[in-house]
């Protein structure tokens, strides 16, 4: 799928400006796919691909669904982006995520060398860019992506907490 990106913008803008503008279209999609993944009764999280302005994978996370526990969002988006362009490498492609990576795939996405990795809400029990093994920071990780936080954050945070607040009740 390719969706054109109309209104591009460096991201430090456009966290500062995020609750006055639109959401950026890559995090609408992964959010449009985390709350897909909600309707299957999988956790809500998502993710898109974008390369040169143009989302080029969208996935949903899919663990119960796949039948595998590696079925994560991004390594969905990653698989079908590197599928896509015909390619391992992804170094000119940029993640959005709903959710902070977990060391999974944080992992992934160093070996995708993907550039930059956009991700809205802070996973602090499994996340493992800014909490636990603070994977892009080990001398043993040998790709660092650009990484901006916080784009998204409410929307994809209450996906979540409405998805165990159902499960709860
Ligand atoms: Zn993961």
């Amino acid at each position: 799928m390719t969706v054109p990106l109309t209104a591009m913008d460096s991201p430090a803008r456009l966290a500062h400006r995020e609750g006055m503008f639109p959401l950026p279209e890559p995090m609408r999609a992964a959010l449009d796919a985390a709350a897909a993944a909600a309707r299957q009764g999988e956790v809500p999280v998502g993710a898109a691909i974008v390369r040169k302005g143009a989302i080029v994978a969208v996935a949903a996370n899919a663990p119960r669904t796949c039948h595998d526990p590696t079925a994560h969002a991004e390594m969905l988006a990653i698989r079908e982006a590197a599928r896509h362009l015909g390619r391992d490498r992804l170094e000119d492609c940029d993640l959005w995520v709903t959710l902070e990576p977990c060391a999974m795939c944080a992992g992934a996405i160093a070996h995708a060398r993907i550039a930059r990795l956009y991700y809205g809400a802070s996973d602090p029990k499994g996340g493992a860019v800014e909490h636990g093994p603070r994977f892009f920071a080990q001398p043993t990780c040998h790709h660092r992506p650009e990484v901006y936080s916080g784009i998204g954050e409410a929307q994809a945070g209450e996906l979540l907490r409405a998805f165990f607040r159902e499960r709860r009740g």
